[in-house]
């Protein structure tokens, strides 16, 4: 192997080389002001990004699972509650809904998106649950309990079907919480209202992750609740902040939640940078479906773009049926790779006493087999991915029926 030819799954290094002295400036600011927690630095940011994002209000925590927590409760899921989501995502979605007391029922993915399928959840809601008129709530027939929210999680930088989720919660008087972690930016044409959406603005709250991996990432944890809600996320500032309503006035029990003032302003400087990042990002992920397309193999099949979604490529997602060797061989020549996820959470131990089993959710369960995440980020060079799609090309199976066609309308 040699060094020179390392293609890293992820390069966090490069933009902040580049970013430095902005960065560094940051750094000095805080400690003039020795302004830490929350403060001007933070209200900023929160400003900003709620712009970003087209919402009203932002409200800066300390991380992703964090602004999940908070916007539930906030939104007004509570003990006793179910909440549906998907298996094929990473534990905090789950975490969070546990935690606020609520206990999380899954539904199957969209093949072809990867995405929480709208069909699926109308099957659960009118299969598995029953509408009790009188009390103008759903009610899961296994557990007895209310079901109250939809979590849809937008993976690897593309929006849910949201019009078809919406339309359903409205039906059924859900509250929906995007798990927008991983979709700083991600754009969605809702048809109903025929304008671009962007990602944490459909939902009544959404949350964002700003782990230093992430599109908009912190040099530290960081995440923020967006919500068009004034009552909502003043709740979701309580909660970040020990219930307080001003110091030492506890309305209710909240947590330590805050966003640090160095975080806050590390995220500010970068947000005028996510556009271009995007782009690059975009610009990469056209490039890697030129680059898959020409090897003429169609036993690597690349995750679909609805005409209706703007990815903004957090992961890029491939399907392979020998993806665990795939994984070796690129590693032995350098080639850094991820599994998003490997064991889908209905399968995992922390799970068993939901009481789901190998088989309720085949599609996830098929998927997590065969994908594989490819180096991704705004910086990754044109003759990396060659790099990339050689070594693939050299590795795959091509005996064998093709993987499914992903084809959408
Ligand atoms: C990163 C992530 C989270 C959690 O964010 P943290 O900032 O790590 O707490 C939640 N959901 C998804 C889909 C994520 O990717």
């Amino acid at each position: 192997m040699n060094t020179k030819d390392t293609i890293p799954f992820l390069d966090l290094a490069t933009m902040h080389i580049e970013l430095e002295q902005e960065l560094t400036e940051v750094f000095k600011r805080a400690l003039r002001t020795a302004g830490f927690i929350g403060g001007p630095m933070v209200e900023e940011f929160e400003h900003a990004f709620a712009e970003f994002c087209g919402t009203k209000y932002c409200v800066g925590v300390g991380s992703g699972t964090d602004a999940l927590r908070f916007a539930l409760m906030a939104a007004g899921v509570k003990s006793g509650d179910v909440v549906i989501t998907v298996p094929n995502t990473f534990i905090a979605t789950t975490e969070a809904i546990s935690q606020a007391g609520a206990e999380p029922r899954f539904v199957d993915i969209d093949e072809r998106t990867y995405n929480m399928d709208p069909a699926k959840v109308r099957e659960y809601l009118e299969g598995s649950c029953t509408v009790d008129d009188r009390l103008g709530v759903v009610i899961d027939n296994k557990s007895g309990k209310p079901v109250t929210a939809i979590v849809p999680v937008h993976l690897y930088g593309q929006m849910a079907d949201m019009d078809s989720l919406v339309e359903l919660a409205e039906q059924y008087k859900l509250i929906v919480i995007e798990d927008a972690c991983q979709a700083h930016g991600a754009q969605y044409f809702s048809k109903k209202e025929n304008r671009w959406r962007t990602a944490g603005s459909m939902g009544r709250a959404a949350a964002f992750s700003f782990y230093p991996g992430k599109n908009l990432g912190a040099c530290g944890e960081a995440g923020a609740v967006t919500t068009n809600e004034e009552g909502l996320a003043q709740k979701s500032r309580m909660l970040r902040d020990h219930g307080q309503t001003k110091k030492y006035h506890h309305a209710l029990e909240g947590y330590n939640g805050r966003l640090d003032a160095i975080q806050a302003g590390i995220l500010q400087v970068k947000l005028k940078y996510l556009p271009q990042w995007t782009e690059m990002r975009r610009t990469a992920a056209s490039r890697y479906r030129e680059l898959i397309s020409a090897m003429g193999n169609d036993k690597v099949t690349v995750s679909c773009e609805p005409e209706w979604s703007r990815c903004v490529y957090h992961l890029f997602v491939v399907r392979v049926e020998n993806r665990d060797e795939l994984i070796k061989q690129l590693a032995s020549t350098g080639i850094g790779t991820g599994i998003h996820y490997p064991i889908p959470l209905h399968l995992q131990n922390a799970y068993v006493g939901l009481g789901y089993k190998t088989g309720d959710f085949p599609i996830t369960e098929k998927v997590a087999a065969e994908i594989l995440s490819l180096p991704m980020y705004p910086h990754l060079r044109g003759d990396q991915q060659s790099g990339v799609v050689r070594e693939l090309t050299k590795s795959v199976v091509t005996e064998g029926p093709s993987l499914m066609e992903p084809k959408i309308a």
